[in-house]
């Protein structure tokens, strides 16, 4: 069914739009289904979780950290990760560029920031963002670049709030873009929708989408 559910899905996703197949607590043989389909990009939540399905995959895939990601276990996923969505303070910024150095690479990395009613989502609100980047320990920063920014709405029914809450992360970026990115091409990227709300995301906006149960089954 994976192979399956990728190609339809593929189909209703425009070809600017990444597609991060979520593979969270799905084993390893099939995130390998998905592979053999093409598929490049796939979001974990969790650190240990990603370095073992990244130890024994092949080499050109593109590991997503999507998940709350806790200061102290940068280190381990610094060597390899191609994107770090979910940045909402200041201090896990700085120890992805001190890792990020100690690996002799860039890191890329999304600011996540708060955009849904509920109290229990991860993310920075508008002013704390323009807090990070006015900071002069972010200006030093060498080896991150913030590339866009990422978001996950309501879990709801209600249709028109999803995108309400999407507009609000695309304003989020518009602002950021015009104040502190102006002249950087590389801003450019915005991670929002999952299997439930994608194309309404991908209508307000969205260039990544982080589809998990659509591809895999329900979790
Ligand atoms: C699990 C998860 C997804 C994917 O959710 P689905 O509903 O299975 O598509 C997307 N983003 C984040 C941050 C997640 O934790």
């Amino acid at each position: 069914m994976i192979t399956e559910n990728l190609s339809e899905l593929k189909k209703t996703i425009p070809d600017h739009v990444c597609l991060v197949a979520v593979s969270k607590t799905k084993p390893v043989s099939d995130l390998m289904i998905a592979y053999d389909a093409g598929q490049r990009h796939f979001g974990e939540n969790k650190v240990q979780e990603m370095c073992e399905k990244q130890a024994v995959m092949p080499n050109d895939i593109c590991w997503h950290l999507i998940g709350h990601l806790q200061s102290n276990k940068v280190k381990y996923i610094a060597p390899f990760v191609h994107l770090i969505h979910s940045v909402d303070s200041l201090k896990l910024l700085l120890e992805i560029d001190k890792q990020a150095k100690k690996n002799n690479r860039v890191i890329s990395i999304l600011l996540q920031f708060h955009i849904a009613q509920e109290e229990t989502k991860f993310g920075l609100d508008r002013n704390e963002a323009i807090e990070l980047l006015n900071s002069n320990e972010f200006k030093a920063c060498q080896n991150i670049q913030i590339i866009g920014v990422m978001g996950m709405a309501s879990f709801v029914e209600d249709r028109n709030q999803v995108r309400s809450e999407f507009k609000i992360l695309k304003s989020h970026f518009d602002f950021l873009k015009e104040k502190f990115f102006a002249t950087d091409s590389y801003f450019k990227e915005i991670s929002m929708g999952m299997s439930g709300d994608y194309s309404i995301a991908i209508e307000e906006g969205s260039s990544i989408v982080r589809v998990g149960s659509s591809i895999f089954g329900g979790r």
